[in-house]
Parts: C-alpha cells; structure tokens; sequence
C-alpha cells in the first residue's frame, strides 16, 4: 500500500464529515427564514381579524344611522298625518308609516345580528393576538437556537478545515491532485477498501495480483479500480509477517514437495 493511502483515508472520512457540516450549515439560513415567515403568518391573522373588527363596527353604524332615518320618516309621516284633509291621504300616510316601522324594525334585527357577529370578530382578534405573542415567544427561542447552531457549525467548520490543510499537506502533491479530481466528480467517495477480493466502492472484483501488490507494505503504486475508478486500498493484515515466517520453513517444505 502507498504510505500516503492511510492519509487519504483520513482525508476522505474528514471530507464526509465537512460535507454533512457545510450542509447543515447551508440550511440554516433557510431555517430562520422559516422561522420568520411562520410569524409573517401570525402577524397577518391579526391584522385579518382587525381589519374584519373595523368592518364590522362600520357596517353597524351604518345599519343604525339607517334605522333612525326611518324613524325618523315615520315620526314625520305621523306629524304629517294630524293635519291631512282627505280620508285617502290619511290611510296613503298610515301606509307610509307602517312601512317606514317595518323597515326600521327590520334594520334593528340587523344591527342586533351585527352585534354578536362584532362579538365573535373581536374574540377572534384576541385570539390572534394570542396566538402571536405565543409564536413571537417560540420563534425567538428558535431563531435564537439558529443562530447559536450557526456559531456551533462554523466554529467546527473552521477546525474541520484547518484539520484537513494539516492532513492534505502529509500528502504528496499528485496523488493530492488525484484525490481532488475524483472527489470533484464524485464527493466523498474517492478511497475504495478491498475486500475479499471485492471493489467495496462497486462490488466489482479486483485482479488478484493488484490485491497482492496493495498487501505488499513496500508498494508504493496506486491501483484505481476498473470500474468506479476509486482509488484501492486494503485494511487486511499486510501478509508480510507470515511470508518470513514461510520463508524460514521454506526449506523445509520445499524439499519434501518438491518435484
Ligand atoms: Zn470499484
């Protein structure tokens, strides 16, 4: 295995790890948004159910200021009445009088219905109120967290990324550029681990004689598998103990099968 592989291991797991944090510090901006645009909300329910309060009030003074012009008709029809000639006068003013009463009476019902929907409008106001000093209350605590959780990531960011000039400069310059080529294509997921004679990046088989090469300690050849192109590397104990161990009772063996 080449002596830089151990490095690019760590660099690869330290790249993972900055990638999770960058991400979740990206998205942390979209959160306080969030956040705002839930009290945006709560902000224009209040002002929804103030502005229907207004309406409300508006539409019964005007029922009421309807209400006294009909009684006001029919105050002046009875005036009127007290010093009509004719019999048929008389009974067209008991006519307009009786009509303007009904009118008026009917406009009351109104106001009165206007009233109790004024009541139910104004407990919708207080609710709304509620609701928005409660959001107010909740959006700051997790605005806040936001921001603490911002300070957190970006304190860890910096430290990943300081961590990872150190471990990047034990790295010989192109086998660095190397690493950097195939993270740009494939983030993450540059160093593949043999296994079994297996690419565990793809699953796909390794030559025997590359799997040999990467368990020679010596090695200093970088092996790119066929088919994902990660860079190889294996975590299998380095033979190199028992190939001596062999050697010395080679002889041995080698005499009693030899051909
Ligand atoms: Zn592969």
């Amino acid at each position: 295995m080449h002596p830089a592989i151990p490095h690019l291991v760590d660099l690869q797991q330290l790249d993972q790890r900055i990638a999770a944090l960058r991400a979740e510090f990206d998205g942390l901006p979209k959160r306080f948004r969030e956040a705002d645009a839930k009290l945006t909300g709560a902000k224009s329910a209040v002002a929804a159910a103030k502005e229907a309060h207004t309406h409300a009030q508006t539409q019964r003074k005007k029922l009421e200021l309807d209400v006294e012009q009909w009684k006001e008709r029919a105050k002046k029809y009875r005036e009127q009445s007290s010093s009509v000639k004719t019999n048929e006068a008389y009974k067209a003013l008991q006519h307009e009088i009786a009509n303007a009463e009904r009118e008026a009476a009917k406009l009351e019902d109104l106001v009165l219905e206007q009233m109790m929907a004024s009541e139910e409008v104004e407990h919708r106001v207080k609710h709304a109120e509620a609701d928005l000093k409660e959001a107010d209350t909740a959006i700051g605590a997790e605005k806040k967290q936001i921001e603490v959780q911002y300070n957190e990531k970006k304190k860890l960011l910096e430290t990943a990324t300081a961590e990872r000039s150190l471990l990047a400069a034990k790295v010989p310059e192109d086998l660095l550029e190397l690493y950097s080529r195939i993270s740009r294509k494939h983030p993450g997921a540059v160093m593949a681990e043999v296994r079994d004679n297996q690419c565990r990046g793809c699953g796909m088989r390794v030559l025997p004689h590359v799997v040999q090469v990467l368990r020679t300690e010596t090695n200093e050849e970088v092996f790119r598998c066929e088919t994902c192109g990660c860079i190889l590397y294996t975590l299998e104990p380095i033979p190199h103990a028992a190939p001596a161990a062999d050697a010395a009772a080679a002889p041995a063996n080698g005499t009693t099968h030899s051909e």
